[in-house]
C-alpha cells in the first residue's frame, strides 16, 4: 500500500515538474505531530536523504555550492554557500553539522528548516554558519520550484519587471582608462557603470598603482592613504561627466577605507556629479555616523555588503539613512532572510542592490535575480559575466543581453552542476583573490579596513 502511494506521488511530482500540476493537490501540511523530530511532515512526505558540498574554482574564485538530495529519485536542489575567503569552514559546517541535522526532514517546510538551522548552533549570525544555511536554503527553494514546475521568482509572487538592470565595473590607472572602460560597457548597452581609478602611488580598491612601500612594512603590504583618495575621486567624476555626458548612470565604491569626516567631505564633493549611488562610505562598525552623512549630503548611499544579521540594517532602513540595501545573500543566510529584508526596505523607500561580483556561484546570482524580478523596490543589480569554464561547470547560467539579466524559465533555478567538470577546477593553495585582504596599510603601517 505504501509503495503504491509513493509511486503515485512520484508520478504527481513528474507532472508538476513538467508544469502540468493543478494547484492545491499537494498533501496538506498536518498540524499534529507526525512523530520524530519533524513535527509538520505528512507520513508519506519526501525526505532529505543527503546534503553535500561541491567546491570548485572555474574562475579561480573559490565557490562552495550545496546539494540537497531527496527521497524522490532525481529530485534535488542546489544553493550557494560561497564565502570565498574561508570556503572550507563552510564545507565543514554543511557536511559535519547541517547534514546530520537535516537528513530525514521534509524539504517542503523551508521557513521551519531555516529557523531551526539558524538556532541549531545556539550561537548564530556569523558569516560561516550563515553561508552554510544559505547553501541549504537556496537548494530548498530550488527543490520547491521543481516540485511546483515553476522558476523561483514565480514562488515569490511572480515578476514585476522584465529583467534586472545591471551595472558594470569600469576601472583604470588614470581617468582616460576609466573613461575608455566605461565606453566599452556603454557600447554593449549598459546604462549603469561603476567607476574606480588608481590613486597615484597607492593601492586603491578596484584599481591599484604600484606605489612605493614605506620603510619597514611587511613585504606583501599594499599602501593606501585615504586623503589622496578623497582628493582624487571628485576629479575622476568631473572628467567622466564632461566626457560621457549626463545620461550614463555613474556609481562608485569607497569600500569603507576613509574616516567619518572624510566621508562627509567626499559625499558633498560628489553631489554635483549626480551619482546613481555611492557605496560603503564607512565600515559596518561606523553605521551610527550615517545620521550625520544623511543630514549633510544628497549623494545617494548604498550600504551593507559586509552585513551579517538584521541588527545591522534595521535602523539604517527604518530611519531612512540609506538609499540602497546591499547585502550578499549567502552572507545573511540565503533567499529566505533576503526576501524579508527586501520587504522591510520597500516600506521605507529603500531599494535593493544585492552584492553580485564573481564571488558568488550561479545559484547565488539566480537568487539575486529572482528577487530583482519579484520585488517592487528593486534598485540595480551588480553584474558578473561567467567565463566559459564556469558555464561548463554550471549549465544554465543566466543570460545577459544589452545590460539586462534574465531569469531562467525552467523550474527552480534552472541551473545544474556538472560534478565531473567541477573537479577540473580544484581550489588552489593561494589564489590571489582570496589572500588579498588584511594587507592594506597606511604609510605608517596601520591596517586599513578592509
Ligand atoms: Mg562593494
Amino acid at each position: 500500500m505504501r509503495r503504491t502511494r509513493h509511486a503515485n506521488r512520484r508520478d504527481f511530482i513528474r507532472q508538476a515538474m513538467a508544469g502540468t500540476a493543478v494547484a492545491g493537490l499537494l498533501p496538506a501540511m498536518v498540524s499534529k505531530k507526525a512523530g520524530g523530530e519533524d513535527a509538520f511532515a505528512p507520513k508519506d512526505s519526501i525526505r532529505i536523504t543527503d546534503v553535500k558540498t561541491v567546491c570548485t574554482a572555474p574562475e579561480r574564485i573559490r565557490l562552495v555550492v550545496v546539494k540537497v538530495e531527496t527521497s524522490d529519485p532525481g529530485l534535488y536542489g542546489w544553493g550557494c554557500g560561497t564565502f570565498t575567503q574561508r570556503p572550507l569552514t563552510v564545507k565543514t559546517a554543511v557536511e559535519e553539522y547541517l547534514r546530520p541535522f537535516l537528513i530525514g526532514k521534509n524539504p517542503d517546510n523551508i521557513e521551519d528548516l531555516w529557523q531551526s538551522m539558524y538556532v541549531s548552533s545556539y550561537w548564530r549570525n556569523g558569516p560561516v554558519l550563515n553561508n552554510a544555511i544559505s547553501g541549504v536554503d537556496m537548494a530548498l527553494w530550488d527543490i520547491k520550484g521543481k516540485r511546483a514546475g515553476m522558476p523561483v521568482y514565480q514562488l515569490l509572487g511572480g515578476r514585476c519587471r522584465a529583467a534586472a538592470d545591471l551595472y558594470a565595473h569600469a576601472s583604470g590607472r588614470d581617468f582616460q582608462e576609466v573613461e575608455d572602460s566605461a565606453r566599452r560597457w556603454m557600447e554593449k548597452g549598459y546604462r549603469h557603470v561603476r567607476a574606480q581609478v588608481a590613486i597615484k602611488g597607492y593601492s586603491a580598491y578596484g584599481a591599484s598603482d604600484a606605489g612605493e612601500a614605506a620603510s619597514n612594512l611587511p613585504p606583501e603590504t599594499q599602501v593606501f592613504e585615504p586623503a589622496a583618495y578623497v582628493r582624487t575621486v571628485p576629479k575622476l567624476f568631473a572628467h567622466l561627466r564632461e566626457k560621457l555626458g549626463d545620461e550614463i548612470e555613474l556609481l562608485h565604491d569607497t569600500h569603507e577605507r576613509i574616516s567619518c569626516a572624510q566621508a562627509l567631505q567626499l559625499g558633498k564633493a560628489l553631489e554635483e556629479f549626480n551619482l546613481f549611488f555611492w557605496e560603503d562610505p564607512l565600515p559596518p562598525e561606523e553605521v551610527d555616523y550615517f545620521r550625520q552623512i544623511r543630514n549633510q549630503t544628497s549623494t545617494p548611499i548604498a550600504m551593507g555588503e559586509l552585513f551579517n544579521n538584521p541588527h545591522e540594517w534595521i535602523d539604517l532602513i527604518s530611519e531612512r539613512l540609506i538609499d540602497f540595501i546591499r547585502v550578499h545573500l549567502s552572507q545573511i543566510g540565503g533567499l529566505t532572510p533576503a526576501r524579508k529584508l527586501a520587504a522591510l526596505a520597500e516600506h521605507f523607500g529603500v531599494k535593493t542592490a544585492w552584492h553580485g561580483p564573481g564571488d558568488l556561484s550561479p545559484f547565488g546570482r539566480a537568487a539575486n535575480v529572482a528577487l530583482d524580478l519579484a520585488c517592487y523596490n528593486f534598485g540595480i543589480q551588480e553584474q558578473h559575466v561567467f567565463n566559459e569554464a564556469a558555464q561548463e561547470v554550471f549549465p544554465g547560467c543566466l543570460k545577459i543581453e544589452n545590460g539586462y539579466e534574465y531569469a531562467n524559465e525552467t523550474p527552480g533555478w534552472g541551473i545544474d552542476v556538472d560534478e565531473e567538470k567541477a573537479k577540473k577546477y580544484p581550489f588552489r593553495e593561494s589564489p590571489s583573490f582570496d589572500m588579498s585582504w588584511g594587507r592594506v596599510r597606511r604609510r605608517d603601517g596601520t591596517i586599513v579596513r578592509p
